[in-house]
């Protein structure tokens, strides 16, 4: 949709609240208490249904980033439309510019909510075949422009742990990314647990902590000094992408939001 029909479409905020509304709803309203099918619509409250059996209010945003939010609808619907064609990425700074917003803490919250809104937590878990890595990025301080620690010091450098799903010919197929906080077993463990199907075989360099992991079948496939990039090739390109995107659209990685940058590059 171009932007012009977006904005003619989504004109106002009740145009976007019959938006919200059908997809809630698409056989019409439905009560979340006792399930009756009747309610009117509130004057008082904007966009709001109260129940004529049991009188619970429910509002088409309830549940949604959108609640009680200070920000427009109308505003919200055109950020996840700038968001959706920019396809690297979009900083704060060109989602306020771009929206005519008064402040940049409201674009930065705003973005960083439709970051955690893009990934659905309910996803199921990896299956049959899953390469498995962790990698090093340098990580942005306020003040450095990049902050890298050399070899193996940890300064400047954030853990993140991968899986990829693959293919029986060996073609990748779904990816998660996590912020790891060390090279423990139960670090590592807990991640794989999170992301993967128990029975799954591993695909890992063969440390001890993925070998350890019970219920999993292990397939070692780092031997003697072959490079980790050679053997786990889609693991390892993804985190070479992640490094070059976070680069080229946040201009580097900072700590408190690794997560939701994970997330982000995982949706795209
Ligand atoms: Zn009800």
């Amino acid at each position: 949709m171009s932007r012009t029909a977006f904005n003619r479409r989504f004109a106002d905020d009740a145009a976007c609240a019959a938006h919200l509304f059908e997809k809630r709803w698409p056989n019409g309203f439905v009560c979340p208490t006792c399930r009756s099918q009747k309610a009117w619509a509130l004057e008082t409250k904007p966009f709001t249904y109260e129940c004529t059996a049991c009188h619970r209010q429910t509002s088409v945003t309830a549940g949604t980033i959108f609640h009680r939010s200070k920000v427009a609808l109308t505003t919200w619907f055109q950020a996840i439309y700038a968001i959706a064609s920019h396809s690297n990425g979009i900083s704060a700074l060109q989602l306020q510019a771009q929206l005519g917003l008064g402040s940049y803490k409201t674009a930065w919250l705003m973005l960083q909510k439709l970051r955690r809104a893009m990934v659905d937590p309910d996803r199921s878990l990896l299956e049959d075949l899953v390469e498995v890595d962790a990698s090093d990025i340098p990580f942005r301080t306020k003040s450095d422009p990049i902050a890298g620690g050399q070899g193996r010091s940890p300064v400047g450098k954030l853990h993140i742990i991968g899986a990829i799903e693959l293919s029986p010919d060996g073609l990748p197929r779904r990816i998660r990314l996590a912020p790891l906080a060390d090279f423990t077993a139960a670090s590592i463990g807990g991640f794989v647990t999170s992301a993967v199907t128990p029975g799954a075989t591993l695909l890992s360099d063969g440390f001890s902590s993925y070998r350890g992991l019970a219920g999993f079948f292990h397939r070692r496939k780092i031997v003697g000094s072959m490079a980790a990039h050679v053997l786990l090739p889609w693991i390892h390109r993804v985190f070479a992408n992640f490094k070059r995107w976070a680069l080229g659209t946040y201009h580097g990685v900072r700590k408190p939001h690794l997560r939701r940058y994970l997330d982000e590059f995982v949706f795209r």
